[in-house]
């Protein structure tokens, strides 16, 4: 097969019967499913140790992990010692990604605050220049996801992103479909961004996936997660493309349901023609 295509969690699957990461990895295995993705949300509290052993489970069951930094960052703030522990808590995830041996940590990088744009954009600059320096003082092999956010207020337009890729290879965008449909207020064009992608020469899209929740009142679409075939953006119009380009790609659900959505996102693909290993 000429491309390769991941599926799994945001986290270790639901049905798994106890929290820990080795057992996510097993569930991950059993479900038939090959990707998880590692939640370091609410801090860095995985030892060294255990990351290696996460690693050489996952290894050993052919199950692809991708790591999520904890979720208070912000390389904007005005802050600055709020800016370093920002970047202490991303080198952090990077280097148990390493030791888990993931290849990418998604980032919920940063907010414009009072910047404009343009402040924005030059202040991320600086902040992912320094991250970047300590990443290859370390050796690391795992590159730098920073996500598309869904608010107006969160930096992390695919553009924005992009701009950093064209400086530093090692930083990368770290698709989030429902964020990208919800700060459009409900249009995406998967074609036109893995076309991107592809001409940007990104080889491994890695991407979150899952419904967004629309509010009738405000007739606004929401940074809110919902089971897929819900809502919108559509699945299977992501997957034609995905399969139509030949795209390597690691889709992780981040829906209530998790690994439930993330078997069905299997089940289309196979229709598709894909075959899955194992
Ligand atoms: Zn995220």
């Amino acid at each position: 097969m000429s491309f390769q295509i991941f599926l799994g969690s945001g986290g270790t699957p639901i049905s798994t019967p106890d929290s820990s990461t080795q057992s996510g990895i097993k569930q991950i295995a059993k479900l038939g499913l090959n990707a998880m993705e590692v939640e370091f949300v609410r801090g860095v509290k995985m030892s060294a140790v255990t990351a290696r052993e996460v690693g050489n489970l996952a290894s050993e069951l052919g199950v692809r992990l991708s790591a999520h930094a904890p979720y208070y960052i912000n390389l904007l703030s005005d802050d600055a010692a709020i800016v370093k522990a920002s970047k202490q808590r991303i080198l952090d995830s990077i280097d148990r990604a390493d030791k888990m041996g993931a290849d990418t940590v998604a980032v919920h990088a940063a907010y414009y605050g009072k910047n404009t744009p343009e402040e924005a954009q030059n202040g991320m600059k600086d902040s992912v220049a320094d991250i970047v320096d300590r990443m290859k003082e370390s050796g690391t092999k795992v590159i730098l996801g920073l996500e598309t956010m869904a608010k107006g207020a969160q930096w992390g337009t695919l553009d924005e992103i992009l701009d950093l890729h064209k400086r530093w290879k090692v930083v990368v965008p770290y698709l989030d479909w429902c964020h990208i449909w919800a700060r459009n207020n409900g249009s995406i064009d998967y074609a036109e961004i893995l076309d991107r992608l592809h001409k940007a020469g990104i080889k491994h899209v890695n991407s979150h996936f899952s419904n967004s929740k629309y509010n009738s009142n405000t007739k606004k679409w929401q940074d809110i997660h919902v089971p897929m075939g819900l809502s919108r953006p559509k699945f299977d119009e992501l997957a034609n493309e995905v399969v139509k380009r030949k795209a390597s790609i690691t889709i992780i659900s981040e829906s209530p349901v998790l690994e439930v959505d993330s078997l069905r996102m299997k089940r289309i693909f196979e229709k598709l023609g894909y075959k899955f290993g194992k």
